[in-house]
C-alpha cells in the first residue's frame, strides 16, 4: 500500500497544486493533502477554508483516493500518523530544488524511514505560485491561468470584502 502525504499551504490552491495531486493520485493507493494550519501570518484563507476549496477540487476532478486534512506541528509526525510512505512535493525549479532538498535531508535526519519524494512541475504550471497569484490578483490582474475557476471567484471576493 502506497501513502503519498502531500503537505503544503495551498493558500490559495492554484492549477500546479492541482496537476501535482492528480499526477500522484495515479501513482500511490491513495494521497494525503496536508494543509498547514498557520502557514502564512496572515494567510489569505483559514485553514478550514483551504480544505473546503480543496475537497471541492478533488471532487469536481473525480478523484476517489485524494483525502484533505489540516495538520500543524511537525511535517515527519504527521508522515508518521498518516503510515505515509513517502511525503510529496513539487519541484518548479532551481531554488524549490534548493529548499524541497534541504527540507527533504532535514526530515531524514528527524525520521530516517519517511522518505520524500520530489515531482518536477508540469512545465505549462511551473511559473505558478500561491504568493504571485495573490499579487497579481491584488493588483487587479487577471487569475484565471493560475487558479480553478472556483478558487479564482473565492479569492477575487475575498479581496473585495478586504478593501
Ligand atoms: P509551502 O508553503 O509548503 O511551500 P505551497 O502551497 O506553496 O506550500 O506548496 C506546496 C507544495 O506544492 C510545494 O512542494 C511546492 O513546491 C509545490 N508547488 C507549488 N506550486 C506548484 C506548481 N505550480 N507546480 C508543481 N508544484 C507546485
Amino acid at each position: 500500500m502506497t501513502r503519498f502525504v502531500y503537505p503544503g499551504s495551498f493558500d490559495p490552491p492554484t492549477l500546479g497544486h492541482l496537476d501535482l495531486i492528480r499526477r500522484a493520485s495515479g501513482m500511490a493507493d491513495e494521497v494525503v493533502i496536508g494543509v498547514l494550519q498557520n502557514a502564512a501570518k496572515a494567510p489569505l484563507f483559514g485553514e478550514q477554508e483551504r480544505v473546503a476549496l480543496l475537497r471541492e477540487l478533488v471532487e469536481a476532478e473525480g478523484l476517489k483516493n485524494v483525502r484533505v486534512v489540516a495538520f500543524a506541528g511537525l511535517l515527519v509526525e504527521f508522515a508518521r500518523q498518516e503510515k505515509a510512505t513517502a511525503i510529496l512535493r513539487g519541484i518548479r525549479g532551481a531554488a524549490d530544488v534548493e529548499f524541497e532538498l534541504q527540507l527533504a535531508q532535514m526530515n531524514r535526519a528527524l525520521a530516517p524511514e519517511v522518505e520524500t519524494l520530489l515531482l518536477p512541475a508540469s512545465p505549462q504550471y511551473s511559473h505558478i505560485s500561491s504568493q504571485l497569484t495573490k499579487q497579481a490578483a491584488r493588483g487587479g490582474g487577471e487569475i484565471k491561468a493560475f487558479v480553478p475557476k472556483a478558487v479564482r471567484a473565492k479569492v477575487l471576493r475575498r479581496l473585495r470584502e478586504q478593501s
